[in-house]
This record gives C-alpha cells, structure tokens and sequence, in this order.
C-alpha cells in the first residue's frame, strides 16, 4: 500500500503521503509485506525470491512474466521478468556482482506494483513501457556472496578448448574461481573469445566468457531485434562508503553515465553513442531518489568518473556503444558485511520511478545534461575544483590549526586553476608538488589534522601522477 500511495499520481504524491500516510499504513496488503520492519529480515534467498515472483505472477492477471532466461556458468537456472507493452524498452539488470544485493529488493516490489496495481499511473507505465528485469544475473556469486561467478579456469578451458595454455582473462579471480561478470562486455556483440585477446586489461573490451555475461547479451540482442533498440538500460550495484567533497555528508546513492573516455574519436565506430542522453536517464535517477522519498536525500550524488576514465568492458558501456542511454547505480555498502535497509532498497526504487516516469510521460528527453553535474554533488576529486571544495569542508572543520594555513593552500589551488584550464602539463606537475610540500611541512608542523592531511595529500598525489601521464 506504501508504493500505492507513493506512485498514485505522483506529482501530488508528497501532499497524499502527508494526508493518508497515517491511515493506510495497518493495511499493507502487498506480497511483499513485512518489508517495513529492518530488523526482522535479510536479504532475500533464491528460493525467497521465486516464490515471491511467482505469488505476483499469479496475483498480476498476465501482466507480468517470469521466465527462465538461461543459466548460469554452473549450470544454475537465472530468471528473467517482464511487465508493460509499450513500445519502449527499458532493460534493467542487477547483481552482476554477486555480493551487491539490493537491486533484486527494488525490482521485485516495481513488479509487484505494476504488475498488481489498478491505479491510473501504474496504466500508464504499462501502457508506454515494456521494463524487461534480471534481478540476480550473478546467481551462483549471490549465494556465496562473493563479486564473481563461479567458472574456474579449467571449465573455462574445457568450454572453449581454443583457450588451452592461454594466460587467464585479467578479471578471472584465482582465488575466487571465477570472473568479473562485468568486465566481460564488448560492444562487438557478436564477438566470440579469442586466446590472442587474452589477458586483455580493463581499458580493452571484455571477451563474453561468462554464460552470465552472454545471456545478458542475447536478452538485449533479443530486444533490440524486437523494439528496434533498447531505449536504456540501468545496471544495479553497491560500492564503498564515501562521503560528500563539500559537505562531508555520507553518500546515500551515487548514478553514473558510462565511462567511455574523453577521446572524441576513439568511438566513431559506434556513431549511436549518445553520452548526453545517458546522463539524461543518469539524472533521472537522481532526481527520482529525491522526489519520490519522504526525506531529504542530501546524499544523491554523481558516481566517480575521472575525465579520462574509460572501461569498455562494463556491460553499461557496452550496451550504451549500441545506442542504449545506460545508467549505473551504486548504493553504498556491499554483503555480507550490510545487512538489509529498507531505506536503501526504497532509494534504488525510487531512482528507477524517476527514470520510469520521465520514459513514460517523455518528459525525459527535455532534460539537460549538463544538469546532471549541476544537480548531484561528488565525493571524489577530478580536479583543482573539486580539491577546493574538499580543502574548505575541512577547513570549516576546524581541521586546520589556524584558517590562514587553509588559506595559503586554496592560494596556491586557486593559482593553479588557471594552469589547469590552459592544460599547462609542466606547470600543473611542478605546482602540484609544491602544494604537496606545503602540506606535508604543515602536518609535520602539527597545523593539520591527519584526516584532511590524508585526504588532500593522496588527492594531490594522484592528480600529479595523472598530469604526468597526460
Ligand atoms: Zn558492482
């Protein structure tokens, strides 16, 4: 009844939450009940999982499927849902990573609603939409939980007998057994593994090695030949525990377009890549998690994404080299060591209902990408700017013996700006290591604390090292 009143004509929906909140609540008669209480529950099993899917087949009138999609590197069964039938596709997938498991959580209350719901808004997603989902693609890593699948290299060996004395892919975990599904990816969709490919390295594409990986593939091929595209996919996962440059507040949910370099022609071959529109459904997302929670969400935040950074492996890259706008969601705190928070799976959901409601209602494609780095604060440093912004949060404080030892370091910063925007290489390197004395003779001197000394030198550090490369 929550989801109810949450997406029931959602523009007013703060005012109804207000009004009826107090009176709906005791009859929460959803499949999914008893969600509420955080304390009583964990993460959900596979058996918990396909129960639950299958009460809301039953209970969803036909509307929603859920099929075997194919099967795991181990021969386990992955399941695949499907709800709505409009002519937009929206791809939605999660837990690639085995121990990232609040994606699952979100979706199935998402299919629970539109599958079950009567009201206006639930129609006219259904109606505009069709939200295809694989909610645990690592289904075997889950179990464990660990970030890879289980394939160890000599099932990998006996599956492609090509690869017999080839150096293992670089995302195959020895002691692990099994792969990085998401480094697995190449945009070639039809590209088969090669043995003079591997190992490869996170800047090269990856090598569909995983059974997991190339059902992902197939399903979007799939839907590509059936929708003439896929609109956008949106990729669920959980990460660190960082805190806010500015503000120093924990980030609650961080959203990202693929990070595909800064190399204007290194993808000519791919001319549907369109950028601005993954950070379009990017900060829809966002937005969405702000919009749709009853509280403040201060800590919406862009996902880091260094200028430079491009990984053509991920399956988000490699979808969004087909046309795809593809967002990544990051919530922090990975299994088994965070256990279920109600809070946390509500802002996975309600990011997804901003990137829903905005596809529906097309209002998606008015948004302005440059509203996504104007919108959503960051937490880690790209550049002098950034630094800046982490030296004043630290100097407010009180981290600095005295205000005029910040000072004297946003001087040197500030002057360092303008070497920046002339991407002045031998300036930039020279300068940087002079702010670096300058704080490290403070720290000697007791004049900083060691978080911010910490934070600011390996900051400084990697921008040196990064000017160097350039
Ligand atoms: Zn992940």
């Amino acid at each position: 009844m929550k989801s109810i009143i949450r997406h029931d004509n959602w523009k007013s929906f703060m005012f109804i939450v207000v009004c009826l909140l107090v009176f709906f609540i005791p009859f929460n008669g959803t499949s999914a009940e008893g969600k509420q209480d955080k304390s009583d529950r964990d993460w959900m099993t596979n058996d918990e999982y396909i129960q639950i899917m299958n009460d809301i087949v039953d209970s969803s009138s036909g509307r929603v499927e859920f099929d075997v999609a194919g099967h795991s590197s181990q021969g386990t069964e992955i399941m695949s849902a499907r709800v709505g039938d409009g002519d937009q596709v929206l791809l939605i997938n999660s837990s690639i990573h085995g121990n990232e498991k609040s994606g699952v959580e979100a979706l199935v209350e998402i299919f629970d609603y539109l599958g079950t719901s009567d009201d206006s808004y639930a129609q006219s997603i259904r109606d505009e939409l069709t939200i295809v989902a694989v909610p645990r693609l690592n289904v075997d890593g889950m179990e464990i939980p660990q970030r890879q699948n289980i394939f160890p290299w000599d099932e990998v060996v006996s599956t492609y007998p090509d690869l017999e004395g080839a150096e293992p892919a670089w995302n195959y975990s020895e002691k692990n057994q099994g792969f990085d599904i998401n480094r697995d990816f190449n945009a070639d969709l039809d590209y088969e593994v090669d043995p003079e490919d591997l190992p490869g390295n996170t800047l090269l594409p990856g090598f569909y090695i995983t059974k997991e990986a190339q059902l992902l593939r197939d399903l979007y091929v799939d839907l590509q030949d059936e929708f003439d595209g896929v609109e956008a996919f949106v990729d669920l996962h959980h990460m660190g525990t960082p805190k806010l440059n500015k503000d120093g507040e924990e980030v609650t949910m961080a959203v990202d377009y693929p990070p595909l370099g800064n190399d204007p022609d290194k993808y000519a071959d791919y001319p549907e890549l369109d950028q601005e529109k993954s950070k379009r459904y990017a900060l829809a997302a966002g937005l969405g998690a702000k919009e749709f929670s009853e509280d403040e969400e201060k800590g919406i935040s862009q996902y880091i994404h260094f200028e430079e950074r491009d990984f053509p492996g991920q399956a988000r890259s490699a979808f969004a080299l087909n046309g795809s706008a593809t967002v990544l969601f990051e919530m922090p705190g990975q299994q088994p060591e965070y256990g279920y928070d109600q809070k946390l799976v509500d802002r996975v959901e309600n990011g997804l209902w901003g990137i829903v409601t905005r596809m529906a209602d097309g209002s998606i494609d008015d948004l302005n990408s440059d509203d996504f780095f104007e919108e959503l604060p960051r937490y880690w440093t790209d550049n002098i700017s950034d630094i800046r912004d982490v030296l004043e949060r630290f100097t407010e404080d009180n981290q600095f013996d005295d205000t005029s030892n910040a000072r004297l370091l946003d001087n040197q910063l500030s002057a360092l700006e303008t070497f920046e925007s002339q991407e002045n290489k031998e300036k930039m390197v020279k300068h940087l290591k002079g702010v670096k004395v300058l704080l490290k003779n403070q720290k000697e001197e007791d004049l900083i604390d060691s978080e911010a000394y910490n934070r600011l030198d390996s900051d400084i550090e990697m921008l040196i090292e990064r000017w160097e490369e350039k």
